[in-house]
């Protein structure tokens, strides 16, 4: 069992973050952004970035190559609606995929929109966590934060 300490400040003891997300034990800020059978988009808030999407598989499994069929169609269908999306209603022109298979939760795909300002941390895979952390430690002013929210309804409301 973990300790997590959620974005509201709430600690819970879990086995796994993405089961307790997927299956509900948990509800994320800003709720779900679509389900498919095999698949949960949330959005982690801690990191406010409009359109940041995290994908993850229900079934609680760490590495691609342990993915069904079934799964893996699934998959790269939410996967490309999702970005489709981002696209057309937040106007996201390009996007970071950042999955590792040793998570210490399971099987979850982060979809990092990039924005001009990233820029500055660079332009390969080692600028995704200071972009990540600048964005946490910086970037939680109540007005972003309602930005992001609305980012998520709007993705809401075209994926479902
Ligand atoms: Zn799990």
């Amino acid at each position: 069992m973990r300790t997590i300490t959620l974005s509201n400040g709430r600690t819970v003891e879990i086995e796994c973050l993405s089961c307790a997300l997927t299956s509900g034990v948990i509800e994320p800020d800003g709720g779900v952004i679509v389900e498919t059978e095999y698949f949960h988009a949330h959005q982690d808030v801690a990191y406010p970035i409009k359109g940041l999407v995290i994908l993850a598989s229900k079934r609680h499994i760490t590495c691609f190559d342990e993915l069904t069929e079934e799964e893996q169609l699934d998959y790269i269908r939410i996967l490309t609606k999702i970005r489709k999306v981002q696209r057309k209603v937040l106007g996201i022109d390009y996007v970071y995929y950042f999955y590792n298979e040793d998570t210490t939760h399971h099987f979850h795909t982060w979809m990092v929109p990039r924005y001009e300002w990233m820029y500055e941390f660079g332009r390969s895979v080692e600028s995704v966590r200071p972009v990540l952390l600048h964005a946490r430690n910086e970037m939680n002013s109540e007005e972003n934060r309602k930005e992001v929210m609305q980012a998520i309804e709007a993705l809401v409301e075209e994926l479902n």
